[in-house]
């Protein structure tokens, strides 16, 4: 099986080093991520300028490529340039920080799977709850066994999987849930500051309200203690309401 691994917190980061040893005898790994942290920048791709890349080693533990680009123009170089065969596997992660509820829209992490679910492969995004010391080969070990599970039922093309790790606690996580993503809004609080010249600035920031009672969702399971995965479609249509929209009568648009 050949895997392509790529994150958004770059090639450097800590959490892709421990996904590429968690999957140690699954398969052949290629990893292409970005050059720098595009943490937030969701599905962005780079069409007004060039994207340059180069072969990068890592600590003593791999080559790869890294690409001065958002993790979407990773996996499409990958799978469209620089990889000789489409992988069986696009792995994202393991991000630093939760991806769970609307989270999902603003995710590089997500969109480098979504992306290679796009170009026609089963993919999987990992994401570890944020905490001081945070054990990236055991979420790594936790990624691994999930992974093993969605292939026992195996590899579909163009299914996302997106896989929240809590803190890691004794006794935490106590199993794995499936639940659906939570859709509340944030709590944003945008706080004026200014600058050491005097010039204003804007730093957003930000919690997300209170789930109170939403049951079932990624966040509550997460809450909970349980790692989280929800499917994901990225057709954003919104069905239901195609449904009552079919016998609209519409003005002549001539
Ligand atoms: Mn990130």
């Amino acid at each position: 099986m050949r895997i392509l691994l790529s994150n958004d917190d770059g090639i450097y980061a800590p959490g892709i080093l421990a996904m590429y040893d968690a999957l140690d005898g699954l398969g052949e790994v290629d990893v292409v991520a970005p050059e720098t942290v595009q943490s937030g920048g969701s599905h962005a791709i780079t069409i007004r300028h060039p994207v340059l890349w180069r072969s990068v080693r890592v600590g003593d533990r791999f080559r790869g490529t890294s690409v001065e680009g958002t993790p979407a123009d990773c996996v499409k170089l990958a799978i469209n340039a620089l990889l000789p065969h489409k992988p069986d596997l696009v792995v994202s992660g393991i991000n630093a920080g939760l991806n769970t509820g609307i989270h999902v829209l603003y995710s590089g992490t997500v969109a480098a799977a979504i992306e290679g679910a796009i170009l026609g492969c089963p993919a999987v995004a990992v994401s570890f709850e944020l905490y001081r010391d945070m054990d990236f080969v055991a979420a790594g070990r936790i990624a691994r066994r999930v992974i093993e599970r969605i292939a026992e039922d195996g590899f579909r093309a163009g299914t996302v999987y997106n896989v929240n790790i809590p803190e890691l606690k004794p006794g935490i996580p106590l199993g794995i849930r499936v639940a659906r993503q939570s859709t509340s809004a944030m709590d944003e609080r945008i706080e004026r500051r200014s600058d050491p010249y005097g010039r204003e600035y804007y730093w957003l920031t930000g919690d997300f309200k209170n789930i109170g009672e939403e049951l079932s969702t990624d966040r509550h399971a997460i809450r909970e203690g349980y790692v989280c995965v929800t499917p994901l479609h990225f057709d954003l249509s919104d069905r239901g309401l195609m449904e009552r929209m079919g016998d609209w009568k519409w003005p002549k648009s001539t």
